[in-house]
């Protein structure tokens, strides 16, 4: 297996014991096609499986020179593979909140720019602020959580605040689900 593949696996299961009711929602683990080196599959904005882009776990265990801009983390060149596992823990993490009547990660992101706006991120647009966190946070709305999900995950304390105020939120609605 490609060595990012199980990089991965390994952000993937330090987001699930972060957040254990996200395991409730994944069925299966599975391969696809698509140009993910993983990514979560969804029917009617229910997650159905985890899976593993199958052009990345090649046999010799090389990497094709034209996937390399699949790497859209901000600061590529110490991007960690850990951290995709952990941006997809977080689009399931999203299906969990709404499924329980919370918040949605599109709310999340909004309240969250609304509330260090003036503060941390010096009055700039929302499209900035996005900035502040990756390229593909650009996306959408969805994206930008998981992407600052990843990017604390990634940087920690150096984190963008724009991400580190989403995921205290996001956090904050996850323990507010009645178990
Ligand atoms: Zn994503």
């Amino acid at each position: 297996m490609f060595e990012d593949t199980k990089k991965c696996s390994i952000g993937l299961l330090e987001f699930l014991d972060e957040f254990p009711l996200v395991q409730k929602l994944i069925p299966r683990i599975g391969i696809t096609r698509d140009n993910c080196i993983m990514c979560v599959q969804f029917i009617n904005e229910k997650p159905i499986e985890i899976s593993f882009g199958s052009k990345f776990i090649s046999e010799d265990g090389t990497k094709k020179e034209e996937d390399k801009n699949i790497y859209f983390h901000a600061g590529d060149e110490q991007l960690n593979a850990e951290s995709f596992g952990y941006h997809e823990g977080a689009h399931v993490l999203a299906a969990l909140l709404k499924n329980n009547g919370m918040y949605s990660d599109v709310e999340i992101c909004k309240k969250a720019y609304e509330q260090i706006r003036q503060t941390q991120l010096n009055g700039i647009s929302y499209e900035d602020a996005k900035l502040t966190i990756s390229d593909y946070a650009e996306e959408t709305d969805n994206e930008l959580f998981a992407e600052a999900f990843a990017d604390v995950y990634q940087y920690g304390e150096n984190a963008s605040p724009f991400s580190k105020k989403i995921v205290q939120l996001a956090k904050m609605e996850y323990n507010a689900i009645k178990r």
